[in-house]
C-alpha cells in the first residue's frame, strides 16, 4: 500500500472523518485488520481561516508548501488536501512537491460524471463558490458547469460552514436552509448537490434530496485509496462523449 500525506486540520473536524473513512475504505476493500497508510499534518485551523479572511494567499501558499515538503519528506506518496477551499491553493503544492496532489474537484468530477447529474449545486464556502479554481476546473477540465446560490445563500451558508461546523456545532435551522436553498434552485433546473466543503456532511446527505448528492469528503477519500491501493489518480480530463 502506498503512504498517503494528508494535510488536514482545515477544519479538524472533517479531518477526523477523513480518517475515518480512508481506514474504512482499506478495511472494505483488503478485509481483516487492513487499515490506512498514512501520515497527518494538521495546521491550526485558526491561523488558516485569519489568512483566508485577510486575503493573505501568499503566507497561506508559504503554509501550505512546507506542510507539503515536510510529508515529502516523511515518506508520502502523494497528498490529499483535506478542504476544497484550499485546493485554491493547489498550483503552489504541485510547484513545491514532486509527489501528485490528489485533486478534490477531480475526484468530484469523476463521481458527477457517472451519474445523471448534469447541472449540480456547489455549496461551499464563498471562496469556492464565487472564484475560478474550482468551478472553473469542473468546467474546463471536466465540462460541467455549476449552479449556485445567490449573495444572501452565499453569505449564510459560508456563516454556517465556519462560525457552527468548523466548529462541530450542527443546528437544525441550518440544515433547514440548506435544504431550501436545494429545493429552491431544484426548482430552476439544477439536478444535483455537490457538499462543496468537507464539512458539509455533517449536516445534510442523500437522505435530505431526491437527486444525487456528491460528498467531497468521501469521494476524496476514495480517490485517495485508489491512489494507495492502485496508484491511480482521478482523471484530469474530460471522459470521451
Ligand atoms: N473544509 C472546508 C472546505 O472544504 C472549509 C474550511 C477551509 O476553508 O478550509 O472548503
Amino acid at each position: 500500500m502506498r503512504k498517503l500525506g494528508l494535510i488536514g486540520g482545515m477544519s479538524w473536524q472533517s479531518t477526523a472523518i477523513y480518517y475515518r473513512h480512508v481506514n474504512e475504505i482499506a478495511r472494505a476493500r483488503l478485509g481483516e485488520l487492513h487499515s490506512a497508510d498514512i501520515i497527518l499534518r494538521s495546521l491550526d485551523f485558526a491561523d488558516v481561516a485569519e489568512g483566508q479572511h485577510k486575503g493573505d494567499w501568499e503566507g497561506l501558499a508559504d503554509i501550505l508548501a512546507a506542510a507539503s515538503r515536510d510529508l515529502e519528506k516523511a515518506g508520502a506518496a502523494a497528498l490529499v488536501l483535506c478542504t476544497n477551499t484550499m485546493h485554491l491553493l493547489a498550483g503552489h503544492i504541485e510547484a513545491a512537491v514532486p509527489i501528485p496532489l490528489i485533486h478534490i474537484a477531480d475526484a468530484t468530477a469523476s463521481a458527477i460524471r457517472r451519474s445523471k447529474a448534469r447541472n449540480p449545486i456547489l455549496l461551499a464556502t464563498r471562496f469556492t463558490m464565487e472564484r475560478d479554481f474550482y468551478r472553473g476546473r469542473l468546467q474546463s477540465l471536466h465540462g460541467l458547469p455549476t449552479v449556485i446560490p445567490d449573495e444572501a445563500a452565499r453569505l449564510e451558508i459560508h456563516r454556517i460552514i465556519y462560525e457552527e461546523l468548523c466548529e462541530g456545532v450542527i443546528k437544525p435551522e441550518s440544515k433547514r436552509r440548506y435544504v431550501a436553498e436545494v429545493e429552491r434552485l431544484r426548482q430552476q433546473g439544477a439536478d444535483g448537490v455537490i457538499l462543496g466543503c468537507t464539512e458539509i456532511t455533517m449536516l445534510i446527505g442523500q437522505d435530505d434530496f431526491d437527486i444525487p448528492v456528491f460528498d467531497t469528503t468521501r469521494l476524496h477519500a476514495e480517490a485517495a485509496m485508489d491512489f494507495a491501493l492502485r496508484g491511480e489518480l482521478p482523471a484530469r480530463q474530460k471522459a470521451e462523449a
